[in-house]
C-alpha cells in the first residue's frame, strides 16, 4: 500500500442507537455539508445549541425517548439514508478535479504536517488562524480528490476555554477530552494491529498511540503520548496546544516531525511530497535525513533526496515569532536521535543556522525547514515579500526562493446556509465544483440585489439569535452590525476603535441608526498585553453610554466565528502593517456578502485591489516608520472611514428601503472574493507551485 485513503468501508464505532447515524458521524464530512449539518442539528436542536459543537456531549444529552422517536421517524430516516448515499458518492467519486487534471501524478501522495488543525469546534486542537487554515486545506484537498494524508498531535485539553469576568479578566478553563469524546478512532498499522510509534527524546523513548479522524477522503493521524508506560512529563507533552515551555515545545515538535513520519511509515505510506506547514514541523527534515542515510546514501545524496521531496510554508512575518532552540537544549533533547542520524549536535545546529559555525546562533526551525525544502512560500503577496526580505541572508546557499500562495478559506464550511441556497438557485449547485477555477462567479453580478439583501438578513437573524443565547442581549434587527473576532495579539490592535470615546459616541450616538460592535477572541494565557485589550473591550461594553452597543462573546472558537462571519454587515480588521501575514476571517465575511473595513495588510491588499467595492481600505498603504505615530494615524483614518463612509452608505436607502449602494458592494464582494480567496483555488495553486513543481 502506498497511500492510505478513506474508503467507503471505514470502521464505525457504535456511539448512538442508530448505526446509520454512527456512520455519518464517523466522517467529519458532515460538519461542512450544509444539509448533513442540518440533519445532525435536527436530532435535538436545543441540546445542540447548548453543546458548542461537542458531539459527544450532545449525543449524551439526547433522551432515550427522543432516540426512540427518531428511530421511527420516516422523514429523519429518509434524510439520513440520502445523506449517507451522498457521503458514499463523495468518498468514492472518480470524477474529481485531481483525476481530471493530474490523475497519474504523485502515486505516493502528499503528506501534510501541522501543529494544529481547525476542522470544527467539536475537535478543539487549534488555537487560531494557522489551525483553521490547515483544516480548510485538508477539506479542499479532499473535495478536489488529491492523494493526501495529514499528521498532527492530539491534545486532550486542546487550547483553553475562555471565561471573562465582569472586570474583564480572562480565565482559562481546561477540559480534558478522550479521543472517543471527540469521535477519533485508533489508527491501525499496515498489519491491522493498533499502531504505536516511539520517538527518541532526552534519555528515553516516548511511546505514542495514534488516533485517526476521517476528513472526507483524507485520513488525519494524531499522536498522543498520554498513554500507559510513559513518564508523567512525557504524558504531558500532548496535553495542551502551545501550553508549555521550550522543553515541552521541542518535545512536541519531535513528536510531530519524527513521530509523524514514523506514523506514516507505520500505516504503509510512502508519500512523494512532504508539506511542512510552519516551522514547528521542521524535524521531519531530520527524520528524512536519518532514513536516507540508514538506507546507504551518502550525505550529499541523502540531503538532495530530502530536499527533492519537501515543500515548506512559512506564516510568521516577525523574526521573534520563529521557534528557536539553544545548543544545550538540542543536545539534551535530541542527542540520542542526532547520534542515530549519524551527525554531531553541532552539525544539526548548523542546519538551523543562517550562519553555520556561529556558536551563539540558535537552531531556528524556519531555517531548518527552508534548507530542507525545494519550494517555499509565504501566505500572501505582501508576506512573500516580507519573508524574502527576512531570510535574504540565506540567498546563495541553495535554499529555495520564497514565493507566495495567498491563503483562502473553505467555502462550504464558511458560506452560510442562506447564501448557499442563493447561489444554488442562481448558479446551480455545481458552483461548488467551480471554486478552483472561478470563472462561473461573474454570474453573481446578475443576482437581484433584493435577493442578496434577503439572504444576508436571514443569516443576520441567525446571528441575532446566537448572540442572544450567548450574551442575553438582543441586537436590534435593523442595526449596523460590526464584527471584530480573532486572537487578541497586540499587533491586531483589538481596542483601536474604542480608544476615542467622543468619536465612538459620534459613531454610535444616533438612536435612529443603531450601531452594534460585536467582539470575540482569546488572548494567549501568557500574553498580558493581549489580556489588557480584553479588559478594555469589556470595560467599554460596561459603560452606560455604550450599553448594548458593544458586546463581548466569550470563548471564541470556530462556532462563534462561523456565526459572526455569516451574519455581520461589516468586518473590522486593523493590524499594524505588515504584521498580518494573511488573515482569513475577512475572506469568510466577503463570501457571505459582508464588507471589510481594514488596514492594507495581508490578503486585503490583494482583495481591495481586485474589488475596491468589497469594502474600505483604512489608512495609507505604507505605514509610518514610527509605531506610535502610525497607530495614531490609523486610528484617525479608521474613525473617518466609519463615520464618513460606512455609516452613511449603510443607511442610504432607496424607495424600497434597500441600501442599494451597500448591496451592490455586497454583490461585488461575493462575486470577486469567493472565487479568489477560497481554499480550492489555494490548494490548486499549491499543486502547481509546490507539489508538482520541480
Ligand atoms: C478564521 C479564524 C481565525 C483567523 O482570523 P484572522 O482574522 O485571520 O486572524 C482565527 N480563529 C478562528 C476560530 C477562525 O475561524
Amino acid at each position: 500500500m502506498t497511500l492510505d485513503r478513506v474508503t467507503s468501508r471505514w470502521y464505525v464505532p457504535a456511539v448512538t442507537p442508530l448505526p446509520q447515524l454512527d456512520r455519518l458521524l464517523s466522517n467529519l464530512w458532515w460538519t461542512w455539508d450544509a444539509d448533513a449539518r442540518r440533519l445532525v442539528e435536527s436530532i435535538d436542536p436545543s441540546s445542540w445549541r447548548a453543546c458548542k459543537g461537542m458531539v459527544g456531549d450532545f449525543l449524551a444529552r439526547v433522551s432515550r425517548e427522543r432516540w426512540r422517536r427518531l428511530r421511527d421517524h420516516v422523514d429523519f430516516n429518509r434524510g439520513l439514508d440520502e445523506t449517507l448515499e451522498r457521503l458514499d458518492a463523495y468518498v468514492g467519486a472518480q470524477d474529481t478535479w485531481w483525476n481530471e487534471h493530474h490523475a497519474d501524478a504523485l502515486p505516493g501522495g502528499i503528506a501534510y504536517f501541522s501543529m494544529e488543525f481547525g476542522l470544527h469546534e467539536g475537535l478543539p486542537i487549534y488555537s487560531g488562524g494557522l489551525g483553521v487554515l490547515a483544516g480548510d486545506h485538508l477539506k479542499s484537498a479532499s473535495d478536489l480528490g488529491l492523494p493526501f494524508v495529514a499528521v498532527g498531535l492530539f491534545y486532550r485539553e486542546g487550547y483553553f476555554h475562555q471565561s471573562v469576568d465582569e472586570t474583564g479578566r480572562q480565565h482559562e478553563v481546561y477540559t480534558a477530552r478522550t479521543p472517543a469524546d471527540v469521535g477519533l478512532q485508533r489508527a491501525l498499522g499496515a498489519g491491522g494491529q493498533p499502531l504505536e510509534v516511539f520517538v527518541p527524546l532526552y534519555d528515553r523513548y516516548v511511546r505514542c498511540e495514534v488516533w485517526k479522524a476521517n476528513v472526507g477522503r483524507i485520513p488525519l493521524y494524531l499522536l498522543d503520548t498520554d498513554v500507559a508506560g510513559n513518564r508523567d512529563e512525557d504524558r504531558w507533552l500532548t496535553k495542551r496546544l502551545y501550553g508549555g515551555d521550550p522543553h515541552n515545545r521541542i518535545g512536541q515538535e519531535m513528536l510531530l516531525g519524527v513521530g509523524g513520519l514514523r506514523t506514516l511509515r507505520g500505516v504503509g505510506c510512502q508519500p512523494d511530497v512532504m508539506h511542512l506547514n510552519e516551522g514547528h514541523t521542521a524535524f521531519v527534515v531530520l527524520e528524512r535525513l536519518r532514513e536516507e542515510l540508514a538506507a546507504g546514501s551518502t550525505r550529499d545524496e541523502a540531503w538532495a533526496e530530502v530536499r527533492r521531496s519537501t515543500v515548506f510554508t512559512t506564516h510568521t512575518p516577525v523574526p521573534a515569532g520563529h521557534d528557536r532552540f539553544w545548543y544545550e537544549l538540542v543536545d539534551n533533547a535530541l542527542g540520542r536521535f542526532v547520534h542515530q542520524i549519524g551527525l554531531y549536535p553541532g552539525e544539526v545546529m548548523d542546519l538551523g543556522r543562517v550562519q553555520p559555525g556561529h556558536d551563539e546562533e540558535h537552531l531556528c526551525m524556519t531555517v531548518l525547514a527552508l534548507k530542507g525544502s525545494r519550494a517555499a512560500n509565504g501566505v500572501s503577496h505582501k508576506h512573500g515579500e516580507v519573508s524574502r526580505d527576512m531570510w535574504r541572508e540565506l540567498d546563495g546557499t541553495g535554499t529555495p526562493t520564497i514565493g507566495h500562495i495567498t491563503n483562502g478559506v473553505h467555502a462550504p464550511s464558511w458560506v452560510g446556509p442562506s447564501m448557499q441556497d442563493l447561489l444554488d438557485r442562481h448558479l446551480g449547485p455545481a458552483w461548488r465544483r467551480e471554486l478552483p477555477d472561478g470563472r462561473l462567479f461573474g454570474r453573481v453580478f446578475d443576482i437581484p440585489g433584493r435577493d442578496v439583501w434577503e439572504a444576508h438578513n436571514e443569516q443576520k437573524r441567525r446571528l441575532v439569535e446566537f448572540v442572544a443565547t450567548r450574551t442575553g442581549e438582543r441586537i436590534p434587527a435593523d442595526a449596523l452590525v460590526i464584527g471584530f473576532a480573532r486572537r487578541f495579539a497586540t499587533y491586531k490592535r483589538g481596542d483601536m476603535v474604542l480608544s476615542h470615546p467622543e468619536r465612538l459616541a459620534e459613531l454610535m450616538g444616533d438612536p435612529e441608526r443603531p450601531v452594534v460592535l460585536l467582539y470575540a477572541g482569546k488572548a494567549h494565557p501568557r500574553d498580558e498585553h493581549g489580556k489588557s485589550i480584553i479588559r478594555n473591550v469589556v470595560n467599554a461594553a460596561g459603560r452606560h453610554d455604550l450599553h448594548g452597543h458593544v458586546l463581548f462573546i466569550e470563548d471564541y472558537d470556530i462556532g462563534v466565528g462561523r456565526a459572526l462571519v455569516q451574519g455581520v454587515d461589516l468586518w473590522l480588521n486593523n493590524p499594524r502593517r505588515p504584521l498580518e501575514a494573511s488573515g482569513t476571517s475577512g475572506q469568510k465575511v466577503s463570501m457571505n456578502g459582508g464588507l471589510n473595513c481594514s488596514t492594507l495588510d495581508g490578503w486585503w491588499i490583494e482583495g481591495f485591489a481586485q474589488e475596491p467595492r468589497a469594502g474600505w481600505a483604512v489608512g495609507s498603504p505604507e505605514p509610518s516608520e514610527d509605531v506610535a505615530r502610525g497607530d495614531a494615524e490609523d486610528t484617525d483614518a479608521l474613525y473617518k472611514t466609519l463615520i464618513e463612509e460606512v455609516v452613511p452608505t449603510f443607511w442610504r436607502r432607496d424607495g424600497d428601503g434597500l441600501p442599494s449602494e451597500w448591496v451592490e458592494r455586497m454583490t461585488a464582494a461575493i462575486a470577486v472574493c469567493l472565487p479568489a480567496f477560497n481554499t480550492d483555488r489555494m490548494v490548486a495553486d499549491y499543486v502547481t507551485a509546490a507539489y508538482l513543481a520541480r
